[in-house]
């Protein structure tokens, strides 16, 4: 018969009402971390790394993520690789409105971050002037393993964030400051 010692602290969490609820959104979280659907946004030279980064050197899909998914209603991860034109800026926008919560975004190379080197009238300045980005992968062009550092910190984020995100007021806002419901 075990013995059970009655005065021993309560592990944190298992105490008090919610605990239930805690631990399932941890679950989700790591199931969510495992099994992100990337969606590339690829318009330029940064898409050719992004396609050496699924290739069988580098193996995107040993982070859970091979299923990529060319339709925004199915994706998790908007992974925007290459120059955008101001002309293409309401297309990834529209993409981005379409992709269900909770949604990441990652800016992969300069172009994406910032425009790069193309500091013309005709290109956007990086894609958060038009969508809010997660996380920004530097470099012209990044390589394969900077991308996989920048998705494992998307990683990172839906461990921790996948049910709360759409709540938070601060998210809310963000979205709200970019025209975004
Ligand atoms: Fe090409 Fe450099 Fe721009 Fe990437 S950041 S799309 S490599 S010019």
């Amino acid at each position: 018969k075990p013995v059970i010692n009655t005065n021993a602290p309560a592990p944190p969490g298992i105490e008090g009402e919610g605990f239930f609820a805690g631990k399932l959104s941890d679950i989700i979280g790591m199931a969510r971390k495992f099994s992100l659907w990337p969606l590339p946004f690829a318009t330029s030279c940064c898409g050719i790394e992004f396609m050496a980064t699924m290739a069988p050197n580098y193996d995107l899909s040993r982070f859970g993520a091979e299923r990529m998914s060319f339709s925004p209603r199915q994706a998790d991860i908007l992974l925007v690789c290459g120059t955008i034109s101001k002309k293409l800026a309401p297309v990834l926008k529209q993409v981005y409105t379409q992709m269900a919560e909770p949604r990441w975004v990652v800016a992969v190379g300069a172009c994406a971050s910032s425009g790069g080197i193309f500091d013309t009238y005709s290109v956007l300045q990086g894609i958060d002037k038009i969508i809010p980005v997660d996380v920004y992968v530097p470099g012209c062009p990044p390589r394969p393993e900077q991308i996989l550092e920048g998705y494992m910190q998307v990683q990172a984020l839906a461990e921790n964030e996948s049910l709360r995100r759409r709540d938070l007021p601060e998210y809310k806002a963000l979205l709200e400051s970019y025209g975004i419901k």
